[in-house]
């Protein structure tokens, strides 16, 4: 399987675990170093410049601005599951933006829970298909201090 056809298969996932209808489109995926990586989780808002915590610490992220996933520079969606799953998890934001089911550009926390929330659930799903002994309970911003 060529990377595209791994991430058309990705997106399959993700529709199929949401409900959404599956788009025949992929947002664009672009690989970045770590640095990078929060740089886009500050202007995003999901961690602040002096935020040391560990949701600054993604493996990838969905920009809507410009519809970008960003992926971590050392992602390796062929063979890792648990990479494949973030990116499950990143297209189930897309697919939110895209049908516009939760208001992305909200920030308050009961919005973001409920994005939160479904991304995770559909990556934890995918997990399990694939074997997966790993399971992420959604952690929000806003609850933690
Ligand atoms: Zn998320």
């Amino acid at each position: 399987m060529t990377t595209t056809e791994i991430l058309f298969e990705l997106m399959r996932a993700a529709t199929s675990l949401t409900g959404y209808e599956y788009p025949y489109s992929i947002p664009e995926i672009d690989y970045v170093p770590y640095e990078t990586m929060r740089d886009i989780m500050i202007l995003s808002k999901i961690c602040s410049s002096t935020d040391k915590r560990y949701e600054c610490n993604v493996k990838a992220v969905y920009l809507n601005l410009n519809g970008v996933v960003y992926l971590d520079e050392h992602s390796d969606i062929k063979n890792s599951p648990l990479d494949r799953s973030f990116v499950v998890h990143e297209f189930v934001h897309y697919l939110q933006a895209k049908y516009n089911s939760y208001e992305i550009e909200t920030y308050t926390c009961s919005v973001r829970a409920g994005r939160e929330d479904e991304a995770f659930k559909a990556q934890n799903e995918y997990l399990v298909e694939e074997g997966i002994d790993k399971v992420y309970v959604p952690v929000y911003p806003c609850q933690k201090k």
